[in-house]
């Protein structure tokens, strides 16, 4: 199996003034630099209005910043919007796409996702595209068939293991301290490893993280799966103490 470097990706949602922001991510990227070699890459991805203020905070320093969304397009008469290339000039290597609250809040479908995406590869970004079940369609038997379709769905052409991560996240243990049983995390991950196996040349070389109430009590556990490659953690990652315990529970 390719070797595949654990990602932890925080997602602030929409948390945190300008100081606390500053103050979290400046306490990881220190932390960060002071650990020297660590066994996983770290991610924040704070609210919009605090990307360039956290972005110079973090400059030169191994922390990440991604976005939480981004438009399809790069410019132009989209009130409200941001583009990649805006997020690229705040400092951000990553773009989330198709959360599941973007899914469920916007009506955000599989072809939006895959557009957000590939405008996120064109200024270079990775795209950390998002999918998941509800609990209705787990309970009814559909998980992978979900997973599947939004796979086949929101994966723009041109998608490789350098510009894509996949998360997977149940829409039903987000936020809602239910995880999914490391044995259910264990067979999604296979499921979406073989899914992007059809698409993908580079697939066994691509991340996926699993999201939905990772903390730092079942932080090792999930991380220690066959397949998981990281965690995208909403919660947990707003207190430094409990995002620096779930990196360094990666092995
Ligand atoms: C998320 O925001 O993607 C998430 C998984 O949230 P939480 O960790 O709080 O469940």
């Amino acid at each position: 199996m390719a070797a595949r470097r654990k990602l932890i990706a925080g997602n602030w949602k929409m948390n945190g003034l300008k100081a606390e922001g500053l103050q979290l991510a400046s306490d990881l990227a220190g932390r960060l630099q002071g650990a020297g070699a660590v066994p996983f890459d770290m991610l924040v991805c704070p609210p919009f209005p605090l990307l360039f203020p956290v972005g110079e905070a973090i400059k030169g320093s191994p922390l990440a910043l991604g976005g939480q969304d981004c438009a399809p397009k790069q410019k132009g008469a989209h009130t409200g919007d941001t583009s990649p290339a805006m997020l690229k000039d705040a400092g951000c290597a990553y773009a989330i796409v198709g959360h599941s609250e973007r899914r469920q809040d916007h009506a955000e479908t599989d072809a939006a996702v895959a557009a957000k995406a590939a405008a996120a590869h064109e200024e270079g970004l990775v795209a950390i595209v998002c999918v998941g079940e509800t609990w209705a369609e787990r309970e009814a038997g559909k998980a992978q068939e979900v997973v599947g379709r939004q796979i086949a769905g929101s994966l723009p052409a041109g998608a490789t293991a350098a510009n894509t991560v996949v998360a997977y996240e149940p829409v039903w243990a987000i936020g809602t301290g239910k995880v999914a049983t490391p044995q259910d995390v264990k067979d999604m991950h296979a499921f979406i490893r073989k899914e992007l196996q059809a698409r993908l040349p580079d697939a066994d070389s691509v991340r996926i993280l699993y999201g939905g109430s990772v903390k730092p009590d079942n932080a090792a556990e999930l991380l220690a799966t066959d397949n998981v490659d990281g965690a995208l953690v909403g919660g947990a990652s707003l207190k430094a103490d409990d995002f620096w315990a779930i990196g360094t529970s990666c092995r």
